[in-house]
C-alpha cells in the first residue's frame, strides 16, 4: 500500500460539502494517507481546522493573496489563536498573485511579509502561492528569510532557473500538482527533472486543477496518486519510490509523522 500525502488541498471547501466522507474514503483507498487542508483567510482557516479535526488531517492557517485586501490590521493577533492548535502544521497559503491581482499589490506584499514574520517566530513552515510575481516574491524572501526557515512553493509553475533560485537560496520545496500532466507544461516538467525527487512534494490543490485524465473535473486528494505515477515516469523511478521519497519530504518539512 502506498503512503502518499496530499500536501495541498482545500478539503473544507464547499465543493466537498455533499460528499466529503466519500472523497476522504477514496483518498485513503488510493493510498493517500493524509492531507493538509489549506486555509485561505481567517474564516476559511477555522473551517480547515474543523475538518482536519474531524477526519484526522492537518491544516494550515493563512491569508491568500486574493484575500489580502480583507486582512485585519493586526494580522499577528488574528493568527495567534491558530498557532497553538495541534492540527496546524504551516502558515499559508500566502504569497503574491499578479495574474489575477484580486488585491492591490502593495497590500499583497504587506500581508505576505506579515505571515513570513509569523512563521519565523512560530517556527512553522510556509506554504507559498506565487503567480506572475517572481521578482517581487524573491526580493521579499531575500529580505525576510533566515537560516532554518522552511517552506514550499505550492503549485509550482515556474521554469528551471526559478526552481534553482528557490532551492539554492532558500532550500524551498516545490509542490507539484496536476498541472505537470498538462500538454502545455513542458517547462514545468523540465524543472521537475532538473530538480529531482529530493525537493519535490505532491499535491492536488483540490478542488482545482485535476490532472489528466480528469482535467476539467473537480479535483480530489485521491488523484495525487495519478500525479505520483506521472512524476515516476518523468523521473524514471518506481511509483513506490516516488511515494516514499515525497512522503519523507513532506514529513520533514511539516514535522508530521
Ligand atoms: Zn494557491
Ligand atoms: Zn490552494
Amino acid at each position: 500500500m502506498l503512503r502518499l500525502i496530499d500536501t495541498h488541498a482545500h478539503l473544507h471547501d464547499k465543493a466537498f460539502d455533499s460528499d466529503r466522507d466519500a472523497a476522504i474514503e477514496r483518498m485513503r483507498s488510493a493510498g493517500v494517507a493524509t492531507a493538509i487542508t489549506v486555509g485561505c483567510d481567517l474564516a476559511d482557516t477555522l473551517r480547515a481546522v474543523e475538518v482536519a479535526h474531524k477526519y484526522e488531517l492537518y491544516a494550515s492557517a493563512g491569508i491568500h493573496p486574493h484575500e489580502a485586501k480583507d486582512a485585519p490590521a493586526d494580522i499577528w493577533a488574528a493568527f495567534r489563536p491558530f498557532l497553538k492548535n495541534d492540527r496546524i502544521v504551516a502558515i499559508g497559503e500566502t504569497g503574491l498573485d499578479y495574474y489575477y491581482d484580486n488585491s492591490p499589490r502593495d497590500v499583497q506584499q504587506r500581508v505576505l511579509r506579515a505571515q513570513i514574520a509569523i512563521a519565523r517566530d512560530a517556527n512553522l513552515p510556509l506554504i507559498f502561492h506565487h503567480r506572475d510575481a517572481f521578482e517581487d516574491f524573491v526580493s521579499i524572501l531575500r529580505a525576510e528569510w533566515r537560516p532554518g526557515m522552511r517552506g514550499v512553493v505550492h503549485c509550482f509553475t515556474g521554469d528551471t532557473p526559478q526552481a534553482k533560485t528557490y532551492i539554492d537560496e532558500f532550500e524551498l520545496y516545490l509542490g507539484i500538482g496536476g498541472i505537470v500532466t498538462f500538454k502545455t507544461a513542458q517547462l514545468i516538467r523540465d524543472a521537475v527533472v532538473a530538480t529531482g525527487i529530493d525537493r519535490l512534494l505532491l499535491e492536488t490543490d483540490s478542488p482545482y486543477l485535476a490532472p489528466v485524465p480528469h482535467r476539467g473535473e473537480r479535483n480530489e486528494p485521491a488523484y495525487v496518486a495519478v500525479t505520483a505515477q506521472y512524476v515516476a515516469e518523468l523521473l524514471h523511478m518506481t511509483l513506490a519510490a516516488v511515494a516514499s521519497r515525497s512522503t519523507d519530504n513532506a514529513k520533514t518539512l511539516f514535522k508530521i509523522t
